[in-house]
């Protein structure tokens, strides 16, 4: 009989990879799975099953997607030994699989519907239960007729179906620790006598407080439960087990609404006695497990990253969202709406029990001034529009007809997105009164006749001060779009940090150079990054070239984000030299895609995502997933008025992290020096 190993040891040389060598044959649970992500010459997903003796493998081009109707190509290739399991590391250039190698996932996986391999196999349908970290739930694989080793992989309808991200919860789950947190846990609160946060510190976020009871709830296949509650209400028990996972310990308040749909703790001590029944929420904040792994030790953000993820839409639970460095809006739209407080919490924070200064309560009269009702406060419903739209059959795209009404429409599709990313920034408009192919003008200052509920800053400049335009809102936001605004030019700081960017960004600006010089570039720069430990953000720039951002903590100038990406561009420049330069001048750069790393500047402005630009086609910039430059067919002209608010729809606001996930520069500095001295 053959060894199924034999393709295994043919491919490989063991005195030069470091990859293992087939031992004996081990013994095993038949229940193993593991995944590799394998940078070679192109990146790829190695799933790996375990059976009989060796690990079945299938490489998967585009990784995983949790939406059902993605269907994946899964090559299969050669059994491996068990003994990869743990193998991970680097394998030399010229040996086979040449790149690196890292465990992306591991745990245990059952086979569904039928318990022989042999059958399945010969079907050509795997039906997988996965347990892991990132892959779990149901997952089909299927044979194709397409060619030899061709198979198709994609995800069940099941409680983890949901959109393309490439893991359960869409977050890094390694400081998760692999043990249920026990039931007594005792629940984190703010502490009284801390100073107060300001409003404005990016690394705090502001939560409305509820008036309610606090309460820890339970999901699990056994039955969902408030704890602390004698009887859970039917409906909330109904809504925690609606959550997309099979376990989870979450935390947040329950709270009863009257007839106008205010919280009402007379109501709520009605309702837990069974002596009234209004309609209940339970306004989820927290998630402190997930499955079997305790996310205690993960930071507030992503924690809260993960329990977006599980909560469906339209339940009694309901998750609490949050604003980042921007509280005095919110606290402007609790006091609107007759709530006592904010909560702030340390972005940062670990969940502990107790109180802790990472949490503050903010009450509504303390701090409440003219200026923070000023802008910001939600505005009450079915109000009319401040401004006025006119001309909006004027046709700003000759070629594919269309007008200024469907730039508007655009705009309000897409504002719930967009505007976190506009909000409290001096904007600079770029005018298109006639449309694309008319005059334009670019304009920093406000004109007289600005309409006066429009906010506007002031910036000090040559001795004197100009008024800037700030888009906080939609009104505001479709204002300027009237205005013939197509795009729209934020700074990269914010109206109370003008000296200190949000960002570091790198503008890889192609003029003339092939966009999959582009491509190929940002693959780099995405690898870089990630190795010295950042997590950087990928959009199009809507017109040729592409955006790299990396959020910053509080304290950077821009002196600071400009010479570091400086440096990044210096170490780039040694694997994609032959296609990107740092010359300054047009002239002198060969065609080469230009690595522009000057923009991070005081009063330089960069389009934020989803900004339409004034070009053919009406294309937009579009925040991508990093895996996605693996397609084959990625264009920038695919992101258009017509196809965003589909894909907005789909993925959600892939570039949330813009504001959420501040990093830290200091490590990375320290390991980009080493790279720069080491070769
Ligand atoms: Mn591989």
């Amino acid at each position: 009989m053959p060894d199924p190993l034999d393709d295994y040891r043919r491919k490989r040389n063991f005195a030069a990879t470091p990859e293992p060598a087939p031992g004996l044959p081990l013994r095993r649970t038949d229940d193993l799975f593991v995944v590799h992500r394998h940078e070679a010459r192109s990146l790829h997903y190695d799933l790996r099953l375990e059976h009989d003796g060796v690990l079945k493998s299938w490489a998967v081009p585009r990784g995983f997607s949790y939406d059902p109707a993605d269907k994946r190509l899964a090559v299969r290739t050669e059994d491996h030994p068990l003994e990869y399991e743990h193998f991970h590391g680097r394998i030399p250039k010229g040996q086979y699989g040449a790149g690196t190698m890292q465990i992306w996932d591991r745990g245990r996986y059952r086979l569904l519907r039928t318990d022989r391999w042999a059958d399945a196999m010969q079907q050509g349908e795997l039906k997988l239960l996965l347990f892991g970290r990132h892959l779990r739930g149901e997952w089909h694989l299927v044979r194709t007729q397409q060619a030899k080793n061709s198979w198709l992989l994609f995800k069940s309808r099941d409680r983890y179906a949901g959109i393309a991200r490439d893991r359960a919860l869409g977050i890094n789950l390694d400081a998760a620790r692999d043990q249920p947190v026990p039931l007594d846990v005792q629940p984190m609160r703010w502490q009284a006598e801390a100073a107060p946060v300001s409003m404005r510190d990016p690394d705090w976020l502001f939560e409305m407080e509820f008036l309610g009871l606090r309460t820890l709830a339970h999901r699990t296949e056994a039955g969902s439960r408030l704890l602390g509650v004698d009887a859970t209400p039917p409906s909330i028990a109904a809504g925690l087990t609606a959550l997309r996972c099979e376990q989870a310990l979450v935390d947040g308040v329950l709270v009863a609404l009257d007839a106008r749909g205010h919280p009402s703790p007379t109501l709520l001590q009605q309702a837990l006695q069974q002596r009234a029944e209004p309609p209940l929420a339970y306004y989820a904040f927290d998630l402190l497990q997930w499955e079997d792994y305790d996310l205690r030790p993960l930071s507030l953000l992503e924690r809260k990253a993960a329990l977006r993820t599980l909560v469906p839409d339209g339940q009694p639970v309901l998750f609490v969202d949050h604003v980042a460095g921007a509280g005095e809006a919110l606290l402007a739209a609790i006091a609107g709406a007759g709530l006592p407080a904010a909560i702030g919490k340390r972005a940062s924070s670990r969940y502990v029990s107790g109180a802790s200064a990472d949490w503050r309560r903010i009450p509504v009269a303390a701090t409440t001034t003219p200026a923070a009702t000023h802008h910001g406060a939600a505005p009450p419903p079915e109000r009319e529009p401040r401004w006025k739209p006119s001309n909006l059959g004027k046709v700003y795209w000759p070629a594919e007809g269309y007008t200024k009404g469907d730039l508007l429409a655009y705009y309000h599709a897409v504002a719930e997105a967009l505007l976190p990313h506009l909000r409290d920034r001096p904007v600079h408009l770029n005018r298109f009164p006639d449309g694309i192919d008319g005059k334009s003008f670019y304009q920093r200052e406000v004109k007289d006749g600005a309409p006066d509920w429009l906010r506007t800053v002031p910036i000090p400049h040559d001795g004197s001060t100009v008024p800037h335009h700030v888009i906080d809102d939609l009104d505001a936001l479709l204002h300027v779009v009237n205005l013939g605004s197509i795009d729209l030019h934020p700074w990269l700081s914010r109206t109370a940090s003008l000296d200190q960017p949000d960002w570091a960004v790198l503008d890889l600006d192609p003029k003339q150079a092939p966009f999959a010089h582009v491509i190929r570039i940002a693959r780099s720069a995405g690898r870089l990054l990630r190795g010295i430990g950042l997590r950087p953000l990928l959009k199009t720039s809507g017109k040729s070239g592409m955006h790299i951002f990396v959020p910053l903590r509080s304290g950077y100038g821009y002196d600071h984000a400009r010479m570091f990406l400086e440096a990044v561009s210096r170490v780039l420049l040694r694997e994609v030299g032959d296609v990107a330069t740092i010359e300054r001048s047009p002239e002198k750069r060969d065609g080469k895609v230009y690595l522009d790393f000057l923009q991070n500047r005081r009063s330089q402005t960069i389009v934020p995502p989803y900004a339409v630009r004034p070009v053919g086609g009406a294309s937009v910039s579009a925040p991508l997933l990093w895996d996605e430059l693996e397609a084959a067919d990625l264009s920038p002209r695919q992101f258009t008025i017509r196809t965003m608010p589909a894909r907005l729809q789909r993925h959600g606001d892939l570039f949330r992290n813009a504001l959420d996930d501040r990093q830290d520069l200091q490590p990375a500095i320290l390991l980009l020096e080493e790279l720069l001295r080491g070769r």
